[in-house]
């Protein structure tokens, strides 16, 4: 960097020109790749990218900055597939959602997102919200709003009455319908039309949901919600568009339709049968757990009055089954992309889900791996994302202990680097 400096002088230009290297010493780096992890590793961050990775500590030149990770593990930054930034779950949530206004939406979502990174999450997917979650992704990347890097979907995509339509539960003396904006389609017309709207708003990914949901202030949980006409022409028209599609799941039925109309992921996936992991495995589909979401709703329905009364006998069936189903399509080899449902439970636990998903039976290195390798892949972003390698950008978390003998760890973060620049070190 000397060197630099005296080039720097004698070719007038300021020494800013150069950039400042940031030494990360890792104690244990797990790369995202290899199944073993290495001890004493150096990671070279110039910018916003890796520039290196060098076996040992590599010693610092004087305007390099150092990271002392040499108690820690270090991974790349993690990756959850499937957030609601939007809002968090509460007693009073269906009355906060009538009385908000978009504005009040984007201040708290500010708050979610700076607690999402804050916990070790680079990147999320949003699958589904009011359309702030569009603006505030776009605030992210200006850099006015702390936050992970975020893939939208923008509004979800339901059928009238489905899980993902607004106006469920709502009166109709104070409902506007506007359908395919809001969302709601009852036809493959209508469907390839919702696309094209998600396309027009500023969407990254779609997400419909192909059954009934769990919060949702409507009867049935679990019913199928779309033909597959319907789903088909969203997923070609999807294409279309450059866009994968995430489809909310809990009965066997709606999964079926979803995961033979070819959408990338299966959001919750908690009455699959074996029929459905059959179809996983043929179509190659994802399936994304969101265990922590089930459990979660299992605690809160004990607290009287916290969900509406059509909620509750779902929350409770949900409650009970969705760990053992993770358990049971992860031994079947459904393939697995970490994601919570972050929103359903309060922001900033989604590493929670680690635990589970190595009660459940799967090794942390692979569940690490689904949070990193496969959801960037998923995601377009394999060449960008979700590894520690030279070349990729420079999202990178650390946490304090052994992850891999202690699940718990993951909650303890100790450094979060995004785009190369330190948001947490402790
Ligand atoms: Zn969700």
């Amino acid at each position: 960097m000397k060197k630099n400096y005296l080039l720097a002088l004698l070719l007038g230009v300021s020494s800013s020109t150069f950039s400042q290297r940031t030494l990360i010493h890792c104690g244990t780096l797990i790369d995202g790749i290899s199944n073993a992890p290495k001890s004493q590793v150096t990671i070279i961050v110039e910018k916003n990218r890796i520039t290196e990775v060098q076996n040992g500590y590599t010693p610092a030149q004087t305007s390099d900055k150092v990271v002392d990770m040499k108690t820690r593990t270090v991974m790349p930054g993690w990756i959850d597939m499937h957030v609601h930034i939007e809002s968090e779950t509460s007693k009073d949530q269906y009355l906060k959602r009538m009385s908000s206004n978009m504005a009040d939406v984007a201040f708290e979502s500010q708050k979610y997102a700076a607690t999402t990174l804050m916990a070790g999450f680079t990147t999320v997917r949003d699958l589904g919200g009011s359309g702030v979650n569009i603006s505030i992704r776009n605030a992210i990347n200006k850099g006015l709003v702390v936050g992970p890097r975020i893939f939208t979907a923008g509004r979800t995509i339901a059928t009238t009455g489905g899980h993902g339509d607004p106006t469920n539960g709502i009166s109709n003396t104070y409902t506007v319908p506007d359908y395919v904006t809001n969302g709601v389609v009852d036809s493959p017309e209508e469907g390839r039309q919702a696309v094209r709207q998600r396309y027009k708003d500023g969407s990254d990914c779609i997400k419909i949901t192909a059954t009934g949901g769990v919060l949702s202030i409507a009867k049935n949980g679990k019913g199928p919600q779309f033909t597959e006409d319907e789903i088909s022409a969203i997923v070609a028209t999807a294409k279309d568009y450059g866009f994968h599609v995430a489809a909310h799941a809990h009965g066997a039925e709606g999964m079926k339709r979803a995961i033979k109309a070819g959408v990338t992921t299966i959001e919750h996936g908690t009455f699959m049968d074996d029929e459905a992991i059959a179809l996983f495995k043929k179509h190659g589909a994802y399936y994304v757990p969101t265990i922590i979401a089930g459990k979660t709703v299992g605690d809160s329905v004990k607290v009287p009055g916290y969900y509406h009364p059509l909620v509750v006998p779902k929350a409770i069936e949900t409650a009970k089954q969705i760990a053992e189903t993770f358990a049971k399509a992860y031994k079947a080899g459904v393939k697995v992309a970490f994601g919570t449902d972050a929103g359903v439970f309060p922001h900033g636990y989604n590493a929670k889900e680690f635990q589970y998903m190595v009660e459940g039976g799967m090794p942390m290195m692979e569940a690490i791996k689904s949070a990193t390798i496969v959801n960037a892949e998923i995601l377009g972003m394999k060449s960008e994302l979700g590894s520690v390698e030279k070349g990729k950008l420079a999202d990178i978390v650390a946490v304090e202990g052994d992850p891999l003998k202690d699940a718990k760890a993951m909650m303890n973060v100790a450094l979060v680097m995004k785009d190369g620049k330190i948001y947490k070190e402790k």
